[in-house]
């Protein structure tokens, strides 16, 4: 007889979640003609930057000729991708090799199954509030136990607090941890380390054997110059930590899906010495995956290459500069918010101590925008909404005009 696996049992549903889209439903019923302002996007919704489109056509043009990209490509990514990724790299002075690269289909598949290399009894350490895919994937792999409905944590993963008095950046855990997932800039709150913070956690890492895993997918937003795009400008971490990256929205291909990990040679552990954790994962690449299709990969190249990653960088400005008139607009109508500098979410606190259910509800009702509760994304995110800059410029002006007009103090 086949049975479930019973760690899925332990999950919890969010219901804040659905109860967002529950009220959305509602007030769009009560309000059918009402415009309403998105703010609680998690994609770039920019179009391609046109030289990937141009290369989008061509490639499909190549395809519809007899013998050409048939075959399966390689389990690792095209060589001239990962070539173009290592180059991208080597600009920031990191030296990569190509069997280091591992080409994805977008970020979330990696970041669910890198775990999978790991002991099941590893204690992983999470941001709180954070994505929650670094905590779901481990609760389906067994590493944690039940989940507490009061402080809306699992039982086994431990939590590092993100809030005003550490600017929503952890410090390494007290406890001993093996799987630390850090997500820089961080979503939900906008946040991202300084190298210094960055330092703490791979002296962390490295004097007790834990690895980091880096979730680098919004760095192309990190504008200021001395902080750190990827946590291999850190010294050591290439013997601690594994990147992911994405171009979801550093190059607006959260439909087209292209990303990439980074599991460096050097890594190693007490029963793993140096160059095995490459080997595993290439091992479960080789046995789970057969590559992103060749269509993504020609496209990211494009968006790789220095004409392309000016075409990128006009996408990602064009989103920090929402991301400052939303910043602006909240602190004009007296909202604390914080982020939206070096990243495109707005962390804005709900005034007079309301929940951010209700500070969503508000929002809704009295300006028309649509936000995320923060409390979804983690209890140190109760108090909190998000505000995302991925929504086109004239939308986000009148929103900021509206909650201007409705909730100045
Ligand atoms: N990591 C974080 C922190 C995200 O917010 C998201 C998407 O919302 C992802 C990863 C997924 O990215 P991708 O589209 O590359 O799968």
């Amino acid at each position: 007889m086949a049975t479930i696996n019973l760690n899925f049992g332990r999950l919890c549903n969010c219901y804040l979640f659905s109860e967002v889209s529950r009220r959305l439903k509602v007030f769009t019923e009560q309000h059918p003609h009402c415009e309403l302002h998105r703010l609680d996007r998690s994609q770039n919704t920019q179009p391609l930057p046109p030289s990937v489109v141009r290369t989008l056509h061509e490639t499909t043009a190549r395809m519809s000729q007899a013998g050409c990209f048939g075959d399966y490509g390689h389990y690792q990514g095209e060589a001239f991708l990962r070539e173009a990724i290592a180059r991208c790299y080597r600009d920031r002075g990191i030296g990569l090799d190509l069997d280091e690269i591992f080409v994805n289909d977008g970020a979330k598949s990696d970041i669910g199954s890198i775990q999978s290399i790991f002991g099941p009894k590893d204690v992983v350490a999470v941001q709180d509030p954070t994505f929650a895919a670094y905590v779901d994937t481990n609760v389906m792999a067994g590493r944690a136990e039940s989940h507490n409905a009061v402080t809306c944590q699992y039982a086994g993963i431990s939590y590092m607090p993100c809030h005003e008095r550490n600017d929503f950046f952890p410090e390494p855990p007290r406890e001993k941890v093996d799987l630390i997932y850090l997500c820089c800039p961080n979503n939900p709150t906008g946040a991202t380390a300084t190298r210094e913070q960055l330092e703490q956690f791979v002296r962390y890492a490295n004097a007790l054997g834990a690895i980091i895993i880096y979730d680098a997918g919004y760095a192309a937003f990190v504008s200021d110059p001395s902080l750190p795009k990827s946590i291999y400008e850190i010294e050591g971490a290439e013997q601690c930590a594994i990147e992911i990256n994405s171009l979801s929205n550093s190059a607006a291909f959260t439909s087209l899906r292209l990303g990439w990990t980074i599991v460096p040679k050097a890594l190693s552990l007490e029963d793993a010495s140096a160059g095995q954790l490459n080997a595993l994962w290439h091992r479960r690449q080789s046995a789970m995956f057969n590559g992103p299709s060749i269509i993504a990969q020609y496209c990211a190249a494009q968006a790789l290459s220095p004409a392309g990653r000016v075409e990128c960088q006009s996408i990602v400005d064009n989103t920090l500069e929402n991301a400052r008139i939303i910043r602006e607009g909240l602190e004009s109508a007296g909202i604390l918010c914080y982020g939206g500098v070096n990243s495109p979410y707005v962390w804005t606190k709900a005034p007079d101590g309301m929940t951010s259910m209700n500070f969503f509800s508000k929002l809704l009702a009295e300006a028309n925008v649509v936000s995320l509760p923060g409390a979804g994304f983690g209890p140190n995110g109760e108090g909190y909404v998000r505000l995302s800059a991925f929504e086109c410029r004239e939308s986000i002006r009148i929103a900021m005009s509206n909650i201007h007009a409705k909730m100045a103090a």
